[in-house]
């Protein structure tokens, strides 16, 4: 799996994956109580699932654990529109009666209103956020958030089981990187004789920093085996943040991510997209992802990247149709990581919840860089996985639809749009 495109090998001990990271992983315990209904693919659960073997497998220790802050409606504003965010705060299963209001926000079967919807877009969407300003105050290499990640969300409407787009807001948070101001306040504003001259300095500081603040870029991954829209869509015309996603094209939720949408206006080229086609192996993958990382890295040369783990491109996913392992998916983690630019991880798809966990429960081990034990603990959701108890999951004997020419022909496309 190693090698295309740079980066370190991955059992090097004295390459830059050799170097410990800090990390800081954000959870709240309510954010497996949700539930979207019965019969529903997305199940908050497998989040708690996800935690439960972190703890038992001791690395919960070896991480800062942080209680994030729920969003605020304002904090949502800062992309979503305010009727939608009215919406989303007043809306309840049993008074949502007008099929116009529901229509108008995309409310369906995908995307229902179910009970505290409004509290679970705030959970998912503080930690995505808290994350973004503790890589904004250098107080972490690495932050997760497994409950963030919900790249469909719009502007002002539901999709795709997302709500609220928790990864713009992150990405927008990275941006803004407005930490930097109120770190200078104490020092220059401590001394009353000196303040009118301090508050001068204080604002030539801020013009300088602010100078600074616009020359930072975001870089946005996206494994999810569906095309990163909304995320794409909110970033579309700017040369702030590239986004590139890797996704089942054709025929596929949401339809959009061809090769040749790439961005407008000071966006052009800023938008990568990597289509993809059934049964796609670690192999084929890491053919493209690697060298196209690679590029990006190199010509873009981003201050952060955020990275989107959508479980749902493993093998056996109950929406998926990719054959990818769960060292497979883990390696594109290694391979950022292997970068050393602050990183955010976010979960997002994934509908068989014993590999879901397995996987995020994987990627923590790599973010980390320690000896992984494939052999699952014993803890209270040790039912899921079996009948082998352990960390990894089989891949199947599905046909790889992706032939050498047609990634060649799309690696070719891509490096030459870089
Ligand atoms: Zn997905």
């Amino acid at each position: 799996m190693e090698g295309a495109g740079g980066g370190n090998s991955l059992p090097s001990t004295s390459g830059a994956d050799a170097v410990k990271r800090r990390v800081s992983y954000f959870y709240d315990p309510d954010v497996g109580n949700y539930y979207y209904g019965l019969g529903h693919p997305m199940k908050p659960h497998r989040i708690r699932m996800t935690h439960s073997l972190l703890e038992k497998y001791g690395l919960l220790d070896r991480m800062k654990v942080i209680h994030p802050q729920l969003a605020r409606d304002r904090d949502l504003c800062a992309f979503h529109t305010d009727d939608y965010v009215a919406f989303l705060q007043s809306a309840k299963p049993e008074t949502l009666t007008n099929p116009c209001v529901a229509r108008r926000f995309n409310i369906t079967d995908d995307c229902p209103v179910f009970y505290r919807l409004f509290e679970f877009c705030q959970t998912y969407t503080g930690a995505s956020v808290d994350a973004a300003k503790e890589l904004n105050r250098c107080n972490a290499d690495i932050v997760i958030n497994w409950s963030g990640g919900l790249h469909h969300a719009k502007r002002s409407e539901a999709s795709g089981f997302c709500y609220v787009n928790d990864i713009v807001l992150a990405i927008l948070k990275l941006l803004e990187n407005h930490d930097v101001s109120p770190l200078l306040v104490p020092s220059l504003l401590s001394s009353s004789f000196h303040r009118s001259f301090c508050v001068s300095v204080f604002h030539s500081l801020l013009l300088i920093c602010s100078f600074l603040i616009c020359l930072q870029r975001v870089l946005y991954v996206d494994i999810d085996i569906h095309h990163g829209d909304g995320v794409e869509e909110a970033f579309l015309t700017t040369d702030r943040v590239m986004t590139v996603s890797f996704h089942k094209f054709g025929e596929y939720f949401p339809g959009t991510g061809h090769i040749l949408d790439n961005g407008y206006g000071k966006g052009k080229y800023y938008a990568v997209n990597v289509p993809l086609n059934d049964g796609i192996d670690d192999e084929s993958y890491h053919y493209l992802f690697k060298p196209i990382i690679a590029k990006v890295m190199e010509v873009f040369n981003p201050d952060a990247v955020v990275l989107q783990c959508g479980a749902d491109s493993l093998s056996g996913d109950r929406l998926g149709c990719f054959n990818l392992s769960v060292k497979g998916h883990a390696e594109c983690v290694r391979y950022l990581r292997s970068f050393n630019v602050p990183l955010m991880l976010l979960g997002g798809g994934g509908y068989t919840l014993r590999n879901v966990a397995r996987c995020w429960c994987y990627e923590v081990y790599w973010s980390l860089h320690v000896e992984v034990n494939d052999k699952m603990p014993d803890h209270e959701y040790l039912g899921y996985y079996g009948p082998d108890y352990n960390i990894h999951v089989a891949t199947s004997n599905m046909e790889n639809k992706n032939s050498r020419k047609s990634l060649d022909d799309i690696k070719a496309k891509i490096l030459d749009n870089l």
